[in-house]
């Protein structure tokens, strides 16, 4: 079995064919797929397919890289959707350092009022971190008894430890089937396989095989083969664990 973490399947990349990219998915054993919110308007649309397509897990949230569209209103409405559809996760909420013109002030409070609802649902959080690791983390030293996960790591070795220490799953994804990505090779085989997770993020960032391409969860087999190769396991055992992480992490 199979579990991908993090894919965006209800952008509209997959409207024309979301039947065929699922049945793909299911021929190699992916069962769960965890589908993560960008913004207020896009939930009803999320909702339609995780109600629709019950391998699909919906979280609900307000993703930092568009922090121009969310209003305060939406943190609000956001504990409003999550105490009626109970999704798996709050998320994806984060931020986003990597792009200078994104409102860092706004994207720090909007991060903290998820992890508060986080917090108060009793749920995990679906993190975006880019360039911000370090902030991430102060933040969430604010919240000892929330878990998550780390999507799409990009941190370091010593964070992602830090990071586990404090009871989050690091999620890794295409980036790391890339020859050039030697220091997240190292950390993906250095870190204890009961704490990771394998994503696609899914129709973004596809992995060397099919670079420029729209990504699905069909290769996120490619994600595991390198992190077999990476850590000399087998492919069978890093689905396995993997599985059985997101399953615990997101209570599937
Ligand atoms: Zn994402």
């Amino acid at each position: 079995m199979i579990v991908d973490s993090h894919c965006h399947l209800d952008f509209e990349d997959f409207d024309d064919d979301r039947d065929q990219v699922l049945a793909s998915a299911k021929s190699i054993g992916i069962e769960h797929i965890v589908v993560p919110a960008i913004s207020s308007a896009t939930w009803p649309r999320l909702k339609k397919v995780c109600d629709h397509y019950l391998e699909c897990h919906a979280a609900y949230g307000l993703h930092p890289y568009y922090i121009d569209k969310h209003c305060h209103s939406d943190l609000d409405k956001l504990d409003q959707w999550i105490k009626r559809e109970q999704p798996v996760a709050v998320g994806e909420c984060g931020l986003d350092f990597f792009l200078k013109d994104l409102d860092k002030n706004k994207q720090q409070e909007f991060f903290e009022a998820q992890l508060d609802i986080a917090n108060e649902n009793q749920l995990p959080v679906v993190i975006h971190s880019r360039k911000a690791t370090e902030q991430v983390i102060l933040c969430l030293k604010k919240y000892p008894s929330l878990t998550g996960m780390i999507h799409s790591y990009s941190g370091s070795l010593e964070q992602a430890r830090q990071l586990i220490d404090m009871g989050f799953y690091i999620s890794f994804g295409g980036a790391i089937t890339y020859d050039r990505a030697s220091k997240l090779h190292s950390i993906a085989a250095k870190l204890p396989l009961e704490k990771l997770l394998v994503e696609t993020d899914a129709p973004d960032q596809p992995g060397l095989k099919h670079h420029g391409q729209r990504n699905q969860p069909y290769y996120i087999f490619d994600v595991i083969e390198t992190l077999a190769r990476l850590r000399n396991d087998t492919v069978e055992n890093i689905s396995h664990i993997t599985s059985s992480n997101a399953i615990a992490l997101f209570s599937l």
